[in-house]
Formats: C-alpha cells, structure tokens, sequence
C-alpha cells in the first residue's frame, strides 16, 4: 500500500447505507487537518438530509464542505489542494466514464483523492461510478452495517415505500433517512416487483 500522502492516490469508501461511510471519511479529514495539509472536502448538492455545506454522518459529526452537482466542478477548485475528498459520491450527476476521468487527473496530479459512497442502488446493483472508481483505486474499503432483520452484517440498501420494497422502476436516487431505507444482508434483502 502506497504511503498516504506520498503521492497521488485513490481511495473508495463503500457500503451500504448506515455503514459508516461518511464517519470513515471524516475521520480520514480529520487526520489530514491535523498533518496541516492543504485540503478540499466536496459534497453533493443533491445531498440536502443535514445542513447544507458540511458532510454529516448519521452520529452527527460534521465537517465544512464544499456543495457541488459535477467532477467538474470539483476539478475547477481543487487549487493547490493535497487532499480531496468527495462524500457521497453516487450523487454527482455525471456518468462514470467522467467520474473515473476526473478522479483519475486528480490522483495523476499527484493528489490523494478519497472518495466515499454507495457501492450498490436500492436494486442492489451497483452504481457504475463507484464500480470503476474501485477498479482503478490503490485502496479500497467495504464497511458494513448490521441487517436490522437478522443482526448479520449487511451489504445492502433495502428501500421501503409504506414498509414495502420499492419497485424496480422507482427513481434510484431519492434522498431519505431512517423511514425509506433499512441495512439489509444478502438473505433478508426484498427485490421490488
Ligand atoms: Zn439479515
């Protein structure tokens, strides 16, 4: 594993919800800050749960960040930065190709870009952005949540509308807490009709 800071390198956060994602990504900020590098956390607009311009885990820790809707425009005020980090990253309306594209010209600059977010939709299918993110990443990280139905580890997003799955051809980006979306585990997770 290269040397955090050594050069220009990719990180992927991924799970499912409730898994701690944003938590690790603050914690890894939160160690940079303190080394005193010159840093940039961006988040996307899309993502309106907590007070807008921070990332907010669902403990409530909170960081100051930059609220974006493109890799573009992360790429325009990424400046002199050493670190950037993008939460939530299957928010940004971009397709993977320019995802990937702009991830890839960061780290080729020599910036250590950490990247956290959902590894699969609500289907449980995975999102393209992060997926080819993960391939090119020098490290990446599953975290887990724990099934609410069985107390297994869980790798999945169930979404709910009135306690049932969500059909397969609701919308896969609504942005929801505790009332839409439960961490489910391979066995206990419901495929929507
Ligand atoms: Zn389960």
């Amino acid at each position: 594993m290269t040397r955090p800071g050594a050069g220009g390198r990719i990180e992927v956060i991924c799970g499912c919800m409730y898994s701690g994602k944003t938590e690790e990504l603050i914690r890894r900020m939160r160690q940079v800050m303190i080394a005193r590098q010159p840093c940039r956390i961006f988040t996307p607009r899309l993502d309106t749960r907590y007070s807008f311009g921070h990332i907010a885990s669902h403990t409530g820790a909170t960081l100051g960040a930059v609220p974006v809707s493109s890799i573009n425009e992360v790429l325009a005020q990424a400046d002199a930065a050493q670190v950037i980090a993008i939460d939530e990253l299957h928010f940004l309306e971009d397709t993977a190709e320019a995802i990937l594209a702009g991830c890839q010209h960061l780290a080729d600059q020599g910036m250590r870009v950490i990247v956290a977010g959902l590894d699969q939709d609500y289907r449980a299918a995975p999102f393209p952005g992060m997926m080819q993110l993960m391939a090119v990443a020098e490290q990446v990280d599953k975290l887990y949540a724990i099934c609410v139905r069985c107390g297994a580890y869980a790798t999945r997003s169930q979404r709910l509308i009135n306690g049932r799955p969500a059909p397969t051809d609701a919308p896969t980006l609504v942005v929801g807490g505790l009332d839409l979306y439960e961490a489910r585990c391979r066995s206990c997770y419901e495929p929507g009709r």
